[in-house]
């Protein structure tokens, strides 16, 4: 069976959760096959194994240590070259889309970004043109390189081989000309990262600026809290936040709209969630037609009463 490569994506050898959704769909195309680029893998290399890594390639060197994407797009691109892999699957952050991309060019390929499923033919789901479409596409040319939304897929445990093999990649002098100079951790909210959260609550206009029942209702379910861009542009919240075409995509398992009317520049960014939940006062409002649950009314009884039941149990 071809092996799958899966790029793994970790912070300071710790691997998020998208990696292991990654592993679970690598499994239908071939044999799950993880890169690690960095030091410290053997955290890293039990958990790949436990969600189905029958291979870890570990690429530990000064050539590519504090670097930016460059380096990481010529180590998948040699390996490519030695495995002939089935596909090349990569989390769909702005980093991961551009390796992606100079690894498609690298080596002669067909990409796909940001999918939302991948069939056992390598079909891909994903959203286009602001998410005016939902298409299946497949790669005809060269080896797939698809790139992944987060929260495409549960993790499924189911023990790989997980054998170890350090890769010694060539990396050119071009791809060393943009080094990292200094890096700070962002102060954390305690919430979940907006891009990888399984529950986002968003809030819009209709708070008024007031966001804390949206803040409570997220903090009740465990959720990362999200923006339409008229409450970000109102100064109510960062862009950090905003979700839509000129924000973040999200594709939470469930997404909880608060106050927004569901413009497409704003579906565009969360249209793919499983199940979408609005609450609005305006029964009219256009986010309906999108929900699988609505509820009309105001926000600031809804959520809090909603709050308070969920805090409850
Ligand atoms: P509104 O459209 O004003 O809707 C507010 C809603 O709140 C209404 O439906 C109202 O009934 C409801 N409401 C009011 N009070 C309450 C209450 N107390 N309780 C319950 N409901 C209440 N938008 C984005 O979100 N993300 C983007 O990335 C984005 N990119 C854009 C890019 C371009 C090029 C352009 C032109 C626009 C973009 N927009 C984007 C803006 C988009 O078109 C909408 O203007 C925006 O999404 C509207 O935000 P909203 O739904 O919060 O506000």
């Amino acid at each position: 069976m071809s092996e799958v490569l899966v790029l793994v994506d970790h912070v300071d050898g710790a691997v998020r959760k998208p990696t292991l959704e990654l592993l679970t769909l690598a499994k239908r195309l071939g044999a799950p096959a993880a890169v690690f680029i960095g030091a410290s893998p053997d955290d890293a290399v039990a958990q790949l194994k436990k969600y189905g890594a029958e291979k870890v390639y570990v690429v530990d060197d000064a050539e590519t240590k504090g670097y930016l994407v460059a380096p990481k797009a010529e180590v998948l691109a040699q390996l490519v070259e030695k495995t002939s892999p089935a596909a090349v699957l990569v989390v769909s952050t702005a980093e991961g889309k551009e390796i992606a991309g100079r690894l498609a060019i690298k080596t002669g390929s067909g990409l796909i970004t940001d999918a939302v499923e991948i069939d056992d033919d390598g079909t891909t789901t994903q959203s286009v043109f602001a998410g005016s479409y939902t298409v299946k596409a497949k790669v005809t040319t060269g080896t797939p390189i698809i790139t992944v939304k987060p929260n495409s897929a549960t993790p499924q445990e189911g023990e790989g081989k997980g054998e170890v093999e350090q890769f010694a990649a060539t990396i050119s002098d071009s791809a060393k000309k943009a080094k990292i100079v200094a890096s700070q951790p962002r102060k954390s909210s305690g919430r979940p990262e907006l891009t990888e959260a399984a529950i986002v609550v968003s809030g819009g206009r209709g708070t008024g600026g007031d966001f804390e029942p949206i803040e409570g209702f997220a903090d009740s379910l465990g959720a990362a809290v999200g923006a339409s861009r008229a409450a970000v542009d109102s100064g109510w919240i960062p862009h950090a936040f905003q979700i839509g075409q000129t924000g973040k995509t999200v594709s939470p398992q469930l997404y909880v709209a608060n106050g927004i009317s569901g413009a497409i520049q704003h579906r565009a960014g969360m249209q793919t969630s499983k199940t979408i939940v609005a609450v609005n006062k305006d029964d009219e409002a256009p986010i309906f037609e999108l929900v699988d649950f609505g509820v009309v009314g105001d926000l600031k009884t809804v959520l809090p009463a909603a709050t308070e039941e969920i805090t409850k149990r």
